[in-house]
Protein backbone atom coordinates (compact mmCIF):
# COMPACT_ATOMS: atom_id res chain seq x y z
CA UNK A 1 0.00 0.00 0.00
CA UNK A 2 2.02 3.15 -1.35
CA UNK A 3 1.20 7.11 -0.70
CA UNK A 4 2.19 8.38 -3.97
CA UNK A 5 1.51 12.37 -5.04
CA UNK A 6 -1.15 12.85 -8.02
CA UNK A 7 -0.01 11.93 -10.96
CA UNK A 8 1.04 14.47 -13.60
CA UNK A 9 1.46 14.67 -17.28
CA UNK A 10 5.17 12.83 -17.36
CA UNK A 11 3.29 10.21 -15.16
CA UNK A 12 1.17 9.14 -18.52
CA UNK A 13 2.23 7.58 -21.76
CA UNK A 14 0.23 7.52 -24.96
CA UNK A 15 -1.18 4.18 -26.14
CA UNK A 16 -2.24 4.20 -29.91
CA UNK A 17 -4.69 2.29 -31.12
CA UNK A 18 -3.47 -1.62 -31.58
CA UNK A 19 -0.68 -0.78 -29.50
CA UNK A 20 0.38 -3.07 -26.54
CA UNK A 21 3.25 -2.37 -24.04
CA UNK A 22 4.61 -5.23 -21.89
CA UNK A 23 6.28 -5.15 -18.02
CA UNK A 24 7.56 -7.74 -16.33
CA UNK A 25 5.87 -7.81 -12.78
CA UNK A 26 7.75 -10.29 -10.16
CA UNK A 27 4.23 -11.53 -8.21
CA UNK A 28 6.30 -13.46 -5.52
CA UNK A 29 7.81 -9.89 -4.59
CA UNK A 30 4.70 -9.28 -3.35
CA UNK A 31 2.24 -12.20 -2.90
CA UNK A 32 2.45 -15.19 -0.91
CA UNK A 33 2.77 -18.21 -3.61
CA UNK A 34 4.59 -21.07 -1.31
CA UNK A 35 1.75 -23.38 -1.18
CA UNK A 36 1.70 -23.44 -5.19
CA UNK A 37 -1.29 -24.10 -7.05
CA UNK A 38 -3.29 -22.44 -9.72
CA UNK A 39 -3.37 -18.61 -9.26
CA UNK A 40 -6.16 -16.59 -11.48
CA UNK A 41 -4.48 -13.24 -11.61
CA UNK A 42 -6.15 -9.93 -12.53
CA UNK A 43 -5.36 -6.15 -12.45
CA UNK A 44 -7.79 -4.64 -10.38
CA UNK A 45 -7.16 -0.62 -11.26
CA UNK A 46 -8.90 1.97 -8.61
CA UNK A 47 -10.27 5.15 -9.99
CA UNK A 48 -10.23 7.21 -12.84
CA UNK A 49 -6.53 8.02 -12.52
CA UNK A 50 -5.10 5.31 -14.96
CA UNK A 51 -6.74 7.24 -17.82
CA UNK A 52 -5.78 11.14 -18.17
CA UNK A 53 -8.96 11.91 -19.74
CA UNK A 54 -11.17 9.86 -16.78
CA UNK A 55 -8.78 11.44 -14.40
CA UNK A 56 -10.00 15.12 -16.30
CA UNK A 57 -13.41 14.07 -16.03
CA UNK A 58 -13.24 13.05 -12.20
CA UNK A 59 -11.87 16.16 -11.30
CA UNK A 60 -14.85 17.81 -13.02
CA UNK A 61 -16.94 15.82 -10.56
CA UNK A 62 -18.51 13.74 -13.66
CA UNK A 63 -18.74 10.04 -12.86
CA UNK A 64 -16.46 8.33 -14.94
CA UNK A 65 -18.07 6.81 -18.09
CA UNK A 66 -15.37 3.58 -18.50
CA UNK A 67 -13.70 2.31 -15.63
CA UNK A 68 -10.61 -0.32 -16.87
CA UNK A 69 -10.99 -3.85 -16.09
CA UNK A 70 -8.27 -6.63 -17.37
CA UNK A 71 -9.42 -10.40 -17.89
CA UNK A 72 -7.54 -12.81 -15.42
CA UNK A 73 -5.03 -14.67 -16.67
CA UNK A 74 -4.20 -18.28 -14.92
CA UNK A 75 -0.82 -19.06 -13.43
CA UNK A 76 0.60 -22.38 -12.03
CA UNK A 77 3.04 -21.93 -9.21
CA UNK A 78 5.10 -25.15 -8.14
CA UNK A 79 5.27 -25.57 -4.64
CA UNK A 80 9.04 -26.29 -4.31
CA UNK A 81 9.50 -23.29 -2.72
CA UNK A 82 7.62 -24.42 0.35
CA UNK A 83 10.93 -25.45 1.92
CA UNK A 84 11.53 -21.70 2.71
CA UNK A 85 8.57 -22.09 4.85
CA UNK A 86 10.62 -24.39 7.05
CA UNK A 87 13.66 -22.43 6.74
CA UNK A 88 12.11 -19.01 8.14
CA UNK A 89 11.22 -19.34 11.52
CA UNK A 90 14.85 -21.47 11.82
CA UNK A 91 16.47 -18.92 10.84
CA UNK A 92 14.91 -16.07 12.87
CA UNK A 93 15.60 -17.76 15.82
CA UNK A 94 19.02 -18.45 15.30
CA UNK A 95 19.42 -14.23 14.78
CA UNK A 96 17.88 -14.27 17.98
CA UNK A 97 20.06 -16.48 20.10
CA UNK A 98 23.40 -14.78 17.71
CA UNK A 99 22.28 -11.59 19.16
CA UNK A 100 21.89 -12.99 22.71
CA UNK A 101 25.11 -15.01 22.57
CA UNK A 102 26.89 -11.50 22.25
CA UNK A 103 25.48 -9.89 25.50
CA UNK A 104 26.82 -10.39 28.98
CA UNK A 105 25.26 -13.57 31.27
CA UNK A 106 22.20 -12.93 32.29
CA UNK A 107 21.09 -10.33 29.92
CA UNK A 108 17.88 -11.48 27.76
CA UNK A 109 16.66 -10.16 25.17
CA UNK A 110 13.58 -8.06 25.65
CA UNK A 111 10.68 -7.02 23.22
CA UNK A 112 11.09 -3.16 21.81
CA UNK A 113 10.22 -0.56 24.27
CA UNK A 114 6.07 0.60 23.68
CA UNK A 115 5.91 3.50 21.19
CA UNK A 116 9.82 3.34 20.07
CA UNK A 117 11.46 4.12 16.79
CA UNK A 118 14.02 2.11 15.71
CA UNK A 119 15.66 2.95 12.30
CA UNK A 120 16.79 0.80 9.18
CA UNK A 121 18.83 2.78 6.64
CA UNK A 122 18.09 6.17 8.34
CA UNK A 123 20.45 9.21 8.37
CA UNK A 124 20.94 11.17 11.96
CA UNK A 125 19.01 14.07 9.96
CA UNK A 126 15.69 11.81 8.74
CA UNK A 127 16.05 10.11 12.54
CA UNK A 128 15.60 13.88 13.65
CA UNK A 129 12.47 14.26 11.09
CA UNK A 130 10.35 11.07 11.68
CA UNK A 131 10.67 12.17 15.66
CA UNK A 132 8.43 15.28 15.39
CA UNK A 133 6.17 13.88 12.43
CA UNK A 134 5.28 11.18 14.54
CA UNK A 135 4.48 13.06 17.97
CA UNK A 136 2.53 15.33 14.92
CA UNK A 137 0.78 12.16 13.69
CA UNK A 138 -0.59 11.27 17.54
CA UNK A 139 -1.58 14.94 17.81
CA UNK A 140 -3.70 14.72 14.12
CA UNK A 141 -5.17 11.07 15.57
CA UNK A 142 -6.06 12.37 19.16
CA UNK A 143 -7.71 15.82 17.67
CA UNK A 144 -9.96 13.36 15.48
CA UNK A 145 -10.70 10.79 18.23
CA UNK A 146 -12.26 13.77 19.84
CA UNK A 147 -13.68 15.33 17.35
CA UNK A 148 -16.01 12.08 16.55
CA UNK A 149 -15.98 11.44 20.10
CA UNK A 150 -18.24 14.62 20.58
CA UNK A 151 -20.50 13.33 17.96
CA UNK A 152 -19.96 16.06 15.55
CA UNK A 153 -21.12 14.85 11.42
CA UNK A 154 -20.09 18.32 10.56
CA UNK A 155 -18.45 19.14 7.15
CA UNK A 156 -15.23 17.97 8.21
CA UNK A 157 -16.83 14.53 8.69
CA UNK A 158 -19.09 14.86 5.44
CA UNK A 159 -16.32 16.50 3.32
CA UNK A 160 -14.02 13.63 3.23
CA UNK A 161 -16.38 10.66 4.61
CA UNK A 162 -20.16 11.17 2.59
CA UNK A 163 -23.18 11.32 4.06
CA UNK A 164 -23.77 10.60 7.49
CA UNK A 165 -24.45 6.67 8.53
CA UNK A 166 -24.60 5.72 11.99
CA UNK A 167 -22.12 2.71 11.47
CA UNK A 168 -20.06 4.23 9.10
CA UNK A 169 -19.52 6.88 11.96
CA UNK A 170 -18.51 3.70 14.30
CA UNK A 171 -16.37 3.00 11.75
CA UNK A 172 -14.45 5.72 10.86
CA UNK A 173 -14.51 6.36 15.10
CA UNK A 174 -12.93 3.10 15.67
CA UNK A 175 -10.45 3.49 13.02
CA UNK A 176 -8.92 6.92 14.17
CA UNK A 177 -9.15 5.05 18.12
CA UNK A 178 -7.44 2.29 16.69
CA UNK A 179 -4.71 5.22 15.05
CA UNK A 180 -4.22 7.00 18.44
CA UNK A 181 -3.30 3.76 20.11
CA UNK A 182 -1.02 2.63 17.24
CA UNK A 183 0.99 6.03 17.14
CA UNK A 184 1.09 6.53 20.68
CA UNK A 185 2.05 3.16 22.27
CA UNK A 186 3.46 0.74 19.77
CA UNK A 187 7.34 -0.19 18.57
CA UNK A 188 7.44 1.61 14.86
CA UNK A 189 10.14 0.67 12.33
CA UNK A 190 11.15 2.93 9.79
CA UNK A 191 13.23 2.19 6.50
CA UNK A 192 14.46 5.06 4.78
CA UNK A 193 15.81 2.20 1.94
CA UNK A 194 12.97 3.48 -0.30
CA UNK A 195 14.77 6.32 -2.97
CA UNK A 196 11.60 6.83 -5.29
CA UNK A 197 11.26 10.71 -5.22
CA UNK A 198 7.60 10.93 -6.23
CA UNK A 199 6.34 8.32 -3.62
CA UNK A 200 5.81 9.27 0.05
CA UNK A 201 5.77 6.28 1.54
CA UNK A 202 4.54 2.75 1.67
CA UNK A 203 3.68 -0.76 3.83
CA UNK A 204 2.53 -3.98 3.55
CA UNK A 205 -0.39 -3.49 5.89
CA UNK A 206 0.07 -7.45 7.37
CA UNK A 207 3.54 -6.12 8.79
CA UNK A 208 2.81 -3.56 11.62
CA UNK A 209 4.68 -1.65 12.37
CA UNK A 210 7.02 -1.26 9.33
CA UNK A 211 6.62 1.83 7.34
CA UNK A 212 9.02 2.79 4.59
CA UNK A 213 9.59 6.17 3.86
CA UNK A 214 10.75 7.13 0.22
CA UNK A 215 11.48 10.73 -1.50
CA UNK A 216 8.24 12.70 -1.46
CA UNK A 217 8.12 12.51 2.44
CA UNK A 218 11.43 14.15 3.04
CA UNK A 219 10.05 17.40 0.86
CA UNK A 220 7.10 17.09 2.97
CA UNK A 221 6.51 19.80 5.61
CA UNK A 222 6.02 18.29 8.95
CA UNK A 223 2.16 18.92 9.24
CA UNK A 224 -0.02 20.33 7.29
CA UNK A 225 -1.74 18.92 3.46
CA UNK A 226 0.14 15.64 2.65
CA UNK A 227 2.75 16.34 5.17
CA UNK A 228 4.94 13.87 7.04
CA UNK A 229 2.35 13.32 10.22
CA UNK A 230 -0.07 13.33 7.74
CA UNK A 231 1.56 10.56 5.93
CA UNK A 232 2.17 8.53 8.85
CA UNK A 233 -1.63 8.61 9.66
CA UNK A 234 -2.23 7.40 6.12
CA UNK A 235 0.41 4.89 6.24
CA UNK A 236 -0.33 3.53 9.86
CA UNK A 237 -4.15 3.31 8.31
CA UNK A 238 -3.31 0.59 5.66
CA UNK A 239 -1.93 -1.88 8.77
CA UNK A 240 -4.78 -4.57 9.11
CA UNK A 241 -4.75 -4.07 12.66
CA UNK A 242 -5.52 -0.90 12.41
CA UNK A 243 -7.89 0.05 10.21
CA UNK A 244 -7.17 -1.93 7.03
CA UNK A 245 -7.89 1.17 5.08
CA UNK A 246 -6.60 0.74 1.22
CA UNK A 247 -5.93 3.36 -1.98
CA UNK A 248 -8.99 4.13 -4.10
CA UNK A 249 -7.91 7.66 -4.33
CA UNK A 250 -4.81 10.01 -4.13
CA UNK A 251 -5.32 13.92 -3.63
CA UNK A 252 -7.68 16.01 -2.17
CA UNK A 253 -9.88 16.21 -5.07
CA UNK A 254 -10.16 12.54 -5.82
CA UNK A 255 -10.86 12.00 -2.20
CA UNK A 256 -13.44 14.22 -2.05
CA UNK A 257 -14.99 13.05 -4.99
CA UNK A 258 -15.11 9.49 -3.66
CA UNK A 259 -16.78 11.16 -0.27
CA UNK A 260 -19.72 12.19 -2.38
CA UNK A 261 -19.87 9.65 -5.38
CA UNK A 262 -18.62 6.30 -3.71
CA UNK A 263 -18.96 6.45 0.19
CA UNK A 264 -18.26 2.70 0.91
CA UNK A 265 -14.94 3.54 -0.74
CA UNK A 266 -14.32 6.63 0.99
CA UNK A 267 -14.43 5.35 4.44
CA UNK A 268 -11.82 2.88 3.85
CA UNK A 269 -9.49 5.42 1.57
CA UNK A 270 -5.98 6.11 3.20
CA UNK A 271 -6.14 9.42 1.71
CA UNK A 272 -9.45 10.67 3.25
CA UNK A 273 -7.99 9.78 6.91
CA UNK A 274 -5.28 11.05 6.50
CA UNK A 275 -7.30 14.47 5.26
CA UNK A 276 -9.57 14.38 7.80
CA UNK A 277 -7.04 14.75 10.36
CA UNK A 278 -5.01 16.91 8.72
CA UNK A 279 -8.53 19.21 8.20
CA UNK A 280 -6.53 21.59 6.29
CA UNK A 281 -8.48 23.75 5.11
CA UNK A 282 -9.93 23.30 8.36
CA UNK A 283 -13.91 22.23 8.71
CA UNK A 284 -16.37 22.03 11.41
ZN1 LIG B 1 -1.67 4.18 0.70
Amino acid sequence: MVKRGEPTEEDYFELKPGQSRAVDVDLSAYYDLRNGGAYAVSYAPHGGELILEASAVQKSGAKIARPVETQSVTIWVDAGARSINAIGPVGARGEAQSLQSRLPAGTSVLAAAAASNSYVKCTNTQQTQIVPARDSAVVYANNAKSYLAAGAAGSRYTWWFGAYTSSNYALITSHYNNLVSALSTQPYTFDCGCKQKRTYAFVYPDQPYTVHLCGAFWSAPNTGTDSRAGTLIHESSHFTVVAGTDDYAYGQTAAHNLALTNVAQAVMNADSHEYFAENNPALN
